[in-house]
Parts: C-alpha cells; sequence; structure tokens
C-alpha cells in the first residue's frame, strides 16, 4: 500500500475548548485554585480519550443529579464548561457549598447577553424567542434559563413547519431569532429564510416589504470558528479520496461536521479513537484526510494518521 494521510490544519479544538482545559489543568495541577477537588458539571470535552487524560489527573464529571445530590461540597471547586449553564446551576451550585468555575465561552457568553436584551425587549411588543438548536443541549439549556423558560427551540426545518402548525410559534408576533453557537450556518440560513417567508405571508406582505417591518430578526450567533470551518472542511472533504472523521459520536458540533463531509465525501468514516479503524476501508492508492470536531485534540487526529501510515508497513 501507499497511502498518503493528511491532517486537516483546521481541526482541533477551538479556542473555547482550549480555555476550559487550560483552566482544568492549572487547577489539577495545583497552579491555580484552594487545593480542593475539582468536579466538571458534564463533560467538559465530548472526547473519551481526552476526558480520560483529564480524570486521570483527578478531575471528576458529575452530572445535574450528582449535583443535586451534593449538598455540602465544602468549597470544592465545580466547572461550568465552554457551553454555560443556566443561571439557576450558578445559584445552586454555590447553595451547595461549591465554588464555581466559570469556563462558558466568552461567545457564548455574548449570546447569552444577547438573548436576554432581546427577550427584555420583545415583552413589551409581545414578540417570541426562537432558538436554532439541539433541545435538551447543555448550550441550549443555558440560553433557555436567560430567558425564564420562555422560547421555542427548533433543530431543524421539520421542527419549525410542526411548531408553527402547532401554534407555538405564532406567526404574527415579532420573532428574535438565534442559533445555537455550533450549528450549520446553511441550515440556519435555511430555516430562517423558510420563516421569514411563511411570517411574510401570514403578515399578507411580500418579503422585501415585511423586512421593514423589523417584526422578524435574526442574530447571526453561530460561532466564526464553526462557521469558518464548515467551508474549509467542505474543501477539505473534496480534496481526499477518503475521509476519517475522528470526535465522540454524542458531540453535537462532530455529528454536524461529519455530516458535511459526508454529503462531499461518501467516503467519509466517523471515528473516536484509531482503535475503531479498519483497514479494508482503505485502497492502495488512497489520499486520505483525517479531520475532526472543534472538541477532537490534535494529538488524537496525529494517532489515527500514525495508524493508518502503518498500514503501508503491513
Ligand atoms: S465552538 Fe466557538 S462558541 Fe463554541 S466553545 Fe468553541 S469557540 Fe466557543
Amino acid at each position: 500500500m501507499s497511502i498518503t494521510v493528511d491532517i486537516d490544519s483546521n481541526s482541533g479544538f477551538c479556542a473555547g475548548v482550549i480555555r476550559a482545559i487550560g483552566k482544568a489543568e492549572e487547577f489539577l495541577d495545583g497552579t491555580a485554585g484552594n487545593g480542593k477537588k475539582l468536579f466538571s458539571l458534564g463533560a467538559i470535552v465530548h472526547n473519551d480519550a481526552e476526558l480520560k487524560r483529564l480524570e486521570d489527573k483527578g478531575l471528576v464529571c458529575i452530572d445535574r443529579d450528582d449535583l443535586d445530590d451534593m449538598l455540602d461540597a465544602d468549597g470544592e471547586n465545580l466547572l461550568i464548561r465552554a457551553h454555560g449553564e443556566p443561571p439557576q446551576t450558578y445559584t445552586k451550585a454555590r447553595a451547595h457549598g461549591f465554588t464555581v468555575v466559570d469556563c462558558t465561552c466568552p461567545v457564548v457568553l455574548k449570546l447569552q447577553k444577547s438573548i436576554r436584551e432581546a427577550y427584555a425587549a420583545l415583552r413589551d411588543r409581545n414578540g417570541q424567542i426562537v432558538i436554532f438548536g439541539k433541545p435538551g443541549h447543555a448550550e441550549v439549556l443555558g440560553l433557555i434559563g436567560q430567558v425564564e423558560g420562555n422560547a421555542v427551540v427548533i433543530e431543524d426545518m421539520r421542527m419549525l413547519v410542526d411548531a408553527v402548525a402547532a401554534g407555538s410559534i405564532d406567526l404574527r408576533r415579532p420573532v428574535e431569532i438565534f442559533s445555537q453557537t455550533t450549528k450549520s450556518p446553511a441550515e440556519y440560513a435555511s430555516v430562517c429564510a423558510r420563516l421569514e417567508q411563511m411570517m411574510a405571508d401570514a403578515n399578507e406582505l411580500s418579503v422585501e416589504r415585511f423586512k421593514g417591518t423589523r417584526m422578524f430578526v435574526r442574530h447571526n450567533t453561530i460561532c466564526s470558528q464553526v462557521a469558518t470551518r464548515h467551508a474549509k472542511l467542505s474543501a477539505f472533504a473534496v480534496e481526499h479520496d477518503i475521509v476519517i472523521f475522528v470526535s465522540g459520536k454524542s458531540s453535537s458540533n462532530g455529528k454536524v461536521l461529519c455530516e458535511r463531509c459526508k454529503s462531499l465525501n461518501i467516503r467519509t468514516y466517523h471515528i473516536d479513537s484509531p482503535d475503531e479503524l479498519r483497514k479494508e476501508w482503505f485502497r492502495p492508492d488512497d489520499k486520505a484526510g483525517v479531520c475532526g470536531a472543534a472538541s477532537t485534540p490534535k494529538w488524537l487526529l496525529e494517532d489515527v494518521a500514525a495508524e493508518i501510515r502503518s498500514y503501508n508497513d503491513k
């Protein structure tokens, strides 16, 4: 075999994840913090290998039920992930005796602030907040928490149509729409265009005239790192004969990016570690591309590339 392997230079942790992991490591190696244990509310990164590396250093991941049960944390540290959390989580953690280590990504903090401001402004206009995101995702829960739960969450076009049919989105009332930071820019654009068209029709106006009413406001809240990744990853997928996409299977960003690769290169395989590679996927002269999500560490991409290169020696 003479397979060549490229690693996508744009893959790897985004700034928000690098920041959260860096902060966790400062606590784990004792250069920051109060010497107490470090808990993370949910997986700090959706990648089992990286998570294990941090757990081996002492990080303990807990879920919301654990937080409910831990009534006397005695100053132990609770890390809030880059995804952010609703305000109630901070209140509860402090009430239970935790020291909160807030690693919410600045981009998510900005989005939380904009949604709060829009919600306050829309109250007087009987308006509605719509979130384009995955129901139940931590970032989305954090956003809903900013608006006292008064938001409609739609993940795709079908959910938009269903929400309108069910009356959860009232086309005659003002709407401000926000996207979860890691959603697909193309899908967000399609959903926004459809909703705007439906609102224009319901108000018996052309889309052009409807725009002037400011009844529909779209906030561009997809993370710029994610948005540029989509374009660069698309080019990478097309340039290679076979694409190995590396990310945890539960990573929302990973699923979106992997689907993008698959839509452009049918020979795209989603793995979360080198163990899942199969030699039979490869042809003798393949130009293979290894890439990943915002939660995939660079060292893991290198391990996968090394395993593929080893097929040339066997
Ligand atoms: S994808 Fe963007 S918004 Fe989300 S954590 Fe990373 S840098 Fe922050």
